[in-house]
């Protein structure tokens, strides 16, 4: 939606092609008689890119409440700090002296271990990187999760974030930080839609399912993909020019991972001072990724000042293992970890996404570099062809959206 609105503002016709019967793919609020339930993301990372985008439409923008930068991790109690004084200090030097660069084959845990320490690896990172990548850090690549640096030898790793930062013209939004609307994400999609709508052709309930096929039914210049990696790949395998491209990468599909959420309806305040919320390491017997508590992020989350709203997380091997009734009771039991005595929920709203995320590995790395190489070669041909989404330079709407802006330059500005 958000590639359709450019073409919108550039006075083109877009023709919209989405095989389910509405628009907005994951993005989706229920407003239930608690409040407010999310189907996927809670809200976004303001940047200048989705300011000006915010600006162009009709809606209300929410800012994340100031308490909610405090963000919890769990290493025995819950704590903002889980890690000793001189874990930190190790941390802090390897930041700026160790080489940033990745190893042949390291992975993401091994690489920042090597940087940052065994603690700050296990403590830190990988209960915050897990609870938003969804998978071990094991499994992910370093190029994967830095995707704007460019990597040099022997620099830290704070010279190659300092190098990127200084190479990207970004100026800071008004807002900083996590924004989200009024009537919750769905807010956006309407807003959106409001624009899109009257200036495009919307054919809903139509799968595309070959690149070949699609090109042939509409021909068009310009083609934009934006679809999940995984429905990216059967695209590709689904054509004899495309499917090459794929046999060289050596497997037979990207590894993904699916993702269950349950949002809470509780009496109850999860821990004495409002924060984001708790993410938990692999290692200390929680069932969950993490527990995000929305009504201490966004204000009006609840119908009434009594009730609490929390999120809770689980990704990986656990879903293949466990029901959904014993997913929701394992809930129950992090919670009395967390709180020793815990009541029952006011109502419960559990929402599963199968194959929700790639894994952010190797694999993913390697078939981005193939998605680049064709995306130039269909150029050469006459086609702009071009994939988005949150597998090519990050997984939030941020990263979508900047990655569209800054291909199409000052895609949203007035
Ligand atoms: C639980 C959860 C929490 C999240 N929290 C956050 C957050 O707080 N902040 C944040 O920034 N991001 C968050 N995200 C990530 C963010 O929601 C996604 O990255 C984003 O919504 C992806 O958008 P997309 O349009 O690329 O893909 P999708 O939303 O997956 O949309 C793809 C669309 O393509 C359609 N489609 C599929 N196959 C075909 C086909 N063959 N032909 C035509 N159409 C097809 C689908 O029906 C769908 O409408 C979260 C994700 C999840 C799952």
């Amino acid at each position: 939606m958000i590639s359709a609105y450019t073409c919108v503002r550039n006075q083109k016709k877009p023709i919209l092609i989405e095989a389910s019967n509405q628009l907005g793919g994951m993005i989706s609020t229920l407003d239930t008689e608690w409040g407010l339930v999310e189907k996927a993301a809670n809200g976004l990372l303001n940047s200048e890119e989705v300011e000006n985008l915010i600006n162009d439409l009709d809606v209300n923008v929410i800012h994340h409440q100031p308490h909610s930068k405090r963000r919890y991790l769990w290493n025995r109690k819950i704590t903002q700090l889980p890690v000793s004084f001189f874990s930190l200090v190790k941390g802090f030097v390897g930041f700026f002296t160790k080489p940033g660069s990745p190893l042949e084959d390291e992975n993401f845990f091994a690489y920042c271990q090597r940087i940052f320490g065994e603690e700050i690896a296990t403590y830190i990172i990988e209960p915050a990187m897990g609870g938003i990548y969804g998978s071990r850090l094991q499994l992910m690549d370093p190029k994967m999760i830095f995707s704007n640096i460019e990597w040099e030898p022997n620099k830290s790793l704070f010279a190659l974030f300092r190098k990127a930062k200084k190479k990207s013209s970004h100026k800071k939004p008004k807002l900083k930080g996590l924004i989200s609307f009024q009537g919750g994400m769905a807010e956006f999609i309407h807003g959106l839609e409001k624009k899109i709508l009257p200036h495009s052709q919307i054919i809903l309930g139509q799968p595309y399912t070959s690149l070949s096929s699609l090109l042939l039914k509409y021909p068009q210049k310009e083609v934009r993909v934006c679809l999940p990696a995984a429905k990216v790949w059967d695209l590709l395998k689904e054509d004899k020019e495309t499917s090459q491209y794929l046999d060289n990468l050596n497997i037979t599909q990207l590894p993904h991972l699916s993702i269950f959420t349950v949002t809470r309806f509780s009496k109850e305040d999860l821990f004495p001072k409002p924060g984001f919320g708790i993410l938990f390491p692999r290692s200390n017997g929680f069932h969950a990724n993490g527990v995000l508590t929305n009504s201490s992020i966004f204000s009006h989350r609840t119908k009434s000042p009594e009730v609490r709203s929390e999120t809770w997380i689980f990704a990986g091997e656990i879903l293949g293992t466990k029901t959904e009734s014993e997913l929701l009771e394992l809930i129950e039991v992090d919670r009395k970890k967390l709180l020793s005595t815990s009541s029952s929920p006011l109502a419960v709203y559990p929402t599963l996404w199968n194959h929700a995320f790639p894994i952010y590995g190797k694999e993913l790395y390697n078939f981005n570099q193939t998605l680049d190489i064709l995306e130039n070669n269909f150029l050469q041909k006459g086609i702009h062809l071009k994939f988005y989404g949150n597998y090519r330079r990050g997984i939030g709407l941020r990263s979508i959206i900047d990655k569209i802006a800054q291909e199409y330059k000052g895609a949203f500005k007035n």
